[in-house]
């Protein structure tokens, strides 16, 4: 995996706690939690930010980013919550641990950028390829999503399987 050392100019959030907390009992589709040690790795961990090791032990939930977020804010974001898989531990990890690049970053990967307004609805979505540092390449499309000062926050997702990475909000 590329790194860099440049600090980002934007915090990449992971799925909350109270949230997590949720997930790990009963995901965003309804369904209970099914935890397993993973033999392999490389699993993106959204609690933590980071990669999973061999023998970890992980869950794969059902999420729904701009739901959780609208419970907060308020926002009835309608038919544009969306829920899908993604990877967290099975049992509290403690969080990220700091971190002077983006998650899951790595020269060449593709990224979408999705942008929400205040009210949860889509405003905007670009396509990222990740340069050399990656860093550089998201601080940029973010700066360039938060130009706008409709977007409220940003969703990163891969472009390939599709999943979502991680949430960004307007600073
Ligand atoms: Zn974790």
């Amino acid at each position: 995996m590329t790194t860099d050392t440049a600090t980002t100019a934007y915090a990449a959030r992971p799925i909350p706690p109270t949230a997590l907390a949720g997930l790990r009992a009963t995901d965003d589709a309804g369904r209970p939690c099914v935890p397993y040690t993973a033999t392999d790795g490389g699993h993106p961990l959204r609690c933590c930010l980071r990669l999973s090791v061999p023998g970890e032990r992980i869950a794969l939930v059902s999420y729904a980013p701009l739901r959780r977020w609208a419970a907060e804010t308020g926002a009835e974001p309608g038919a544009y919550d969306e829920q899908g898989p993604v990877f967290v531990h099975a049992e509290d990890c403690g969080g990220p641990a700091p971190s002077e690049t983006y998650p899951f970053s790595r020269t060449g990967a593709l990224r979408t950028l999705r942008r929400y307004d205040a009210a949860g609805r889509i405003v905007g979505g670009r396509l990222l390829e990740l340069p050399e540092p990656p860093a550089a390449g998201f601080d940029q499309a973010l700066a360039e999503a938060f130009a706008d000062p409709a977007v409220a926050l940003v969703h990163v997702r891969a472009v390939e399987y599709g999943c979502f990475h991680f949430e960004v909000r307007r600073p």
